[in-house]
C-alpha cells in the first residue's frame, strides 16, 4: 500500500515531494515543444512540410484550425494550444528568459504553483544520511505507518494499539513515539548533552521549523541531522521491537547516533559554512 499520495511524491524536494517526474504531464511538456517549433515558425523540415499541407492559408498557429480529416497527431499538437498559448507572447515562450523551449519550465508551470517548505532544506542536507532523510522525510509528512495510522485507514491490528517502546498506555503516534515517549526523551537529552545542540520538546514538523529560525547554516544541518537520526533509530527500534522481538539496549542506539554524529559533519568539516562553527565540529569530532 502506497502510503504517501502520486501528486505529492511528483513535487519538487523544496516544496515537500521526491521530484519524481508524472509521466503523463512530462510527456504532454515534451510535446510542448512541438508546438514550440511551429510559433516560432523554426527551420526544421517538418514544420516546412506543415505549412506545406495544413497551413497553406493560415501561416499562424494561434489563428490555425485543424481541419476534420488531418491526422490524429496534428490534432493533438492543436489541442495543445488550448493550455498553453499563456505561456507565449506573440510568438515568444515566456518562460524561460532565452525564449528557448525548456520542458522542465513547462513541467513545472503544468504542476501550478506551489508553496515552498523551508524546512525540506534541512531535510536534504547533505550531512544527514541518506536513509535517515527518507524516514525524516515520511515522519515530517506524518505518514510513517504508526497504529495511530493504521487504525485512521481502518486497517485492522492484532497487536496491541499502545506505544511498544514505554510503559505508558496511549495509543501509539507520531507525536507520542517522537515527542513525548520518555524513551526518545532520554535519547534525546543524552545526546544533547553530548552535543551540547538544545532543542526544545516539540513535535517533529515544529521542531524542524525551530531548528531553522535560530541558527546558522551548518549548525542548523547538524541539529537536523541529530534529530533525523533520533527518528530514524526510534523507529528502528521500533519495528525491530515488533516485528523480530529484537529488543537493543538504550546506550547502543545512542553509541550509533554519536558515530553517526561524529562521522557524517567530519566529511564536510572542510566546507565554508562547516569553518563557521569550529566550536560544534570541534565538539563532535573530537
Ligand atoms: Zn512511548
Amino acid at each position: 500500500m502506497a502510503p504517501v499520495a502520486w501528486d505529492l511524491l511528483c513535487r519538487p524536494k523544496k516544496c515537500g515531494g521526491l521530484n519524481i517526474k508524472g509521466c503523463k504531464p512530462w510527456n504532454v511538456a515534451s510535446v510542448g515543444k512541438l508546438l514550440w517549433q511551429l510559433v516560432t515558425n523554426k527551420e526544421v523540415l517538418w514544420v516546412r512540410w506543415v505549412h506545406g499541407v495544413y497551413m497553406k492559408i493560415c501561416r499562424s498557429i494561434w489563428d490555425h484550425n485543424p481541419p476534420a480529416d488531418c491526422s490524429w497527431y496534428w490534432k493533438k499538437i492543436n489541442g495543445l494550444k488550448r493550455n498553453m498559448a499563456h505561456w507565449y507572447n506573440g510568438s515568444t515562450y515566456t518562460l524561460t528568459g532565452n525564449g528557448a523551449y525548456s520542458v522542465s519550465s513547462s513541467y513545472n508551470a503544468m504542476l501550478g504553483h506551489m508553496s515552498r517548505s523551508w524546512e525540506m532544506n534541512l531535510v536534504w542536507s547533505g550531512v544527514m544520511l541518506p536513509r535517515h532523510i527518507f524516514v525524516l522525510w515520511l515522519a515530517n509528512q506524518q505518514k510513517l505507518q504508526t497504529k495511530e495510522r493504521l487504525l485512521q485507514m481502518h486497517i485492522p491490528i492484532t497487536e496491541d494499539v499502545g506505544c511498544c517502546m514505554c510503559a505508558l498506555e496511549v495509543l501509539e503516534s507520531q507525536q507520542h513515539l517522537f515527542g513525548e515517549c520518555c524513551w526518545v526523551k532520554t535519547m534525546r537529552g543524552a545526546l544533547t548533552r553530548w552535543s551540547d545542540i538544545n532543542i526544545p520538546d516539540m513535535a517533529l514538523p515544529e521542531t524542524l521549523k525551530w531548528i531553522r529560525r535560530h541558527w546558522k547554516q551548518f549548525r542548523k544541518e547538524v541539529a537536523s541531522t541529530m534529530i533525523g537520526a533520533i527518528v530514524y533509530h526510534t523507529w528502528q527500534a521500533r519495528n525491530w521491537k515488533i516485528f523480530r522481538q529484537i529488543n537493543l539496549s538504550m546506550d547502543f542506539y545512542i553509541g550509533q547516533i554519536k558515530k553517526e554524529l561524529t562521522e557524517r559533519p567530519r566529511m564536510h568539516a572542510e566546507s565554508r559554512r562547516a569553518r563557521q562553527c569550529p566550536l560544534l565540529i570541534q565538539r563532535l569530532c573530537s
